[in-house]
């Protein structure tokens, strides 16, 4: 079996404790590689690569740091086909997705961050006959960067470039469940010339390797993207120690339907908005609120539609619906499944696991599920499920639905259904989110600021946002 390494000081190596965990083909639920289990020795060597390698790489202009970068980027792009292959096979999405979108957006985070970094600029404030404010933005040192298995390569590359251009040493762990394109991608540093130490890639598990991330007292800002709860434990253990912290958590997004909406645009972007990569997107809009006069007739066509997309192998570019990520997650959406029937739920499609024929007979499917008659404050339409099911509501007034839209302790992103374009602005205006989609789902331009309110999250990602997170602030006066 592939036995993947580390990536620390510039050279792939074997994790201290020699330990290794099997990491899982959802597709066909049997071990097809092993991860080094790496502990706080590892992270300490890393942190100390970076730390020496800090200087001069935080020295170096910024046509030079670019030009690296732009390296990284390219050699993933050179190696697309075996990319899109490893992100399939190690996250059970559908390959075309992996090609589509997951693969193509690593490319662009690292060229964009190479680029934004060039056209960066600090503030200055001129006080009439007093002097002048000059703020300069300077990289903080050595930062740690923990990402997901959802969107494995993407959110790890979203993180590492900007952190990497403002020129910063990064010591990084992806998910566990989904290391193999950051192994890939510590290869591409290889190949590229990446000076030794810039960048480490840590693998493992997250209550040791990444654990030991935030606990390092030599790491003084940590980028995190994953679950609510684990954000807690994050921001418990790092905020003592006064790091720096930007925290992208969970979410339960509201997709509001207006009566007076494109009805064929908003059925095509809402199955792909309530089931894309098996709905297991931070920005799936999983509770869907549907005005009432058109309540029936969104019913029959989404059900109809849903009910006939395919649930396959990832490989067959047929797939609408490929594998669930791992088999602890499988359960645990389909327990949500069993709840939302306890909790007096109506599965309208789905709602149950899919067996394909062998070798895939043990791999991990659920069919997309809807599910209709829950009252919006029970624990499906509070609880993050991360999975392909979503429930619908009818409502009947704009008050009425911001409220249940606003019920839960998550604000991450909405999607709003109306041709009415004060409509639009007026209920745009008074949701809980950090993200807002009319008429669209998922246009995303690196540019503009990306994160949640409440509890789905702390601080800001994307465009100047998170090269201010990687950069420290410093105002200096002069008298006139
Ligand atoms: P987790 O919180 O379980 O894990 C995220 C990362 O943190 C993984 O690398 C994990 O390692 C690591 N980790 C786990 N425990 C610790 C710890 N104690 N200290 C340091 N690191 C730790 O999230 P999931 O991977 O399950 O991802 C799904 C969640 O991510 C969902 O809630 C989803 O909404 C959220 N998400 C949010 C996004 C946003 O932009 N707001 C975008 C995408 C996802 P390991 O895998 O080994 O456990």
């Amino acid at each position: 079996m592939k036995k993947l390494q580390n990536y620390i000081n510039g050279k792939l190596q074997p994790p201290k404790s020699g330990n290794y965990i099997e990491n899982f083909d959802p597709s066909k639920g049997v071990a097809f590689s092993l991860i080094p289990d790496s502990n706080l020795e590892d992270v300490a060597e890393a942190t100390s690569a970076a730390k020496k390698a800090f200087p001069k790489w935080s020295a170096m202009s910024l046509s030079e740091r670019s030009e690296v970068l732009l390296r990284l980027s390219k050699g993933i792009e050179e190696r697309m086909d075996e990319f899109v292959a490893a992100e399939s096979l190690d996250n059970g999405k559908p390959v075309s997705l992996a090609r589509q979108v997951d693969i193509p957006r690593a490319v662009s985070n690292l060229s964009f961050f190479a680029t934004a970094i060039l056209h960066f600029a600090s503030e200055s404030h001129y006080m009439e006959g007093v002097g002048i404010n000059y703020t300069t933005r300077k990289p903080i040192g050595v930062v740690g960067c923990i990402s997901p298995w959802n969107l494995p390569l993407y959110l790890f590359t979203w993180k590492i470039a900007p952190a990497l251009a403002s020129g910063n040493c990064v010591v990084a762990k992806p998910s566990e469940i989904t290391p193999y394109t950051a192994y890939l991608l510590s290869e591409v540093a290889v190949d590229a010339g990446m000076p030794p130490g810039v960048l480490n890639i840590i693998h493992g598990l997250g209550t040791s390797a990444g654990d030991a991330i935030v606990k390092h007292p030599d790491i003084k800002a940590v980028s995190f993207t994953g679950g609510t709860a684990t954000g807690a434990y994050i921001a418990k253990t790092a905020g003592p120690m006064f790091k720096k912290l930007s925290l992208e958590l969970g979410g339960k997004n509201p997709n509001i339907i207006f009566a007076d909406c494109d009805f064929d645009e908003m059925l095509s972007t809402t199955i792909r908005s309530s089931f894309a990569n098996q709905g297991q997107i931070c920005l799936c809009g999983s509770r869907i609120f549907i005005e009432s006069s058109i309540y029936d007739k969104f019913k029959t066509a989404f059900v109809e539609k849903v009910s006939r997309m395919k649930v396959g192998i990832p490989s067959d570019l047929n797939t609408k619906q490929g594998a669930i990520v791992s088999k602890d997650h499988m359960e645990k959406v389909l327990s949500y499944i069993e709840l939302a029937k306890e909790e007096g739920g109506e599965i309208l499609a789905g709602g149950k696991q899919v067996f394909l024929d062998a070798p895939y007979d043990k791999g991990y499917y659920i069919a997309p599920t809807i599910i209709e008659g829950l009252p919006h404050d029970c624990r499906t339409n509070q609880e993050e499920i991360f999975g392909p099911v979503v429930t619908l509501c009818p409502f009947d007034s704009e008050e009425e639905v911001l409220e249940m839209a606003n019920s839960t302790q998550y604000g991450l992103a909405a999607t709003l259904w109306t041709s009415n374009l004060k409509k639009a602005h007026r209920v745009a205006d008074e949701i809980h989110s950090g993200i807002v989609w009319i008429n669209s789902w998922l246009v995303r331009d690196l540019r503009t600021p990306f994160g949640g309110v409440k509890a789905s999250g702390v601080g800001r990602e994307g465009g100047w946002e998170a090269l201010k997170f990687f950069t420290e602030p410093k105002n200096i006066f002069i008298k006139s």
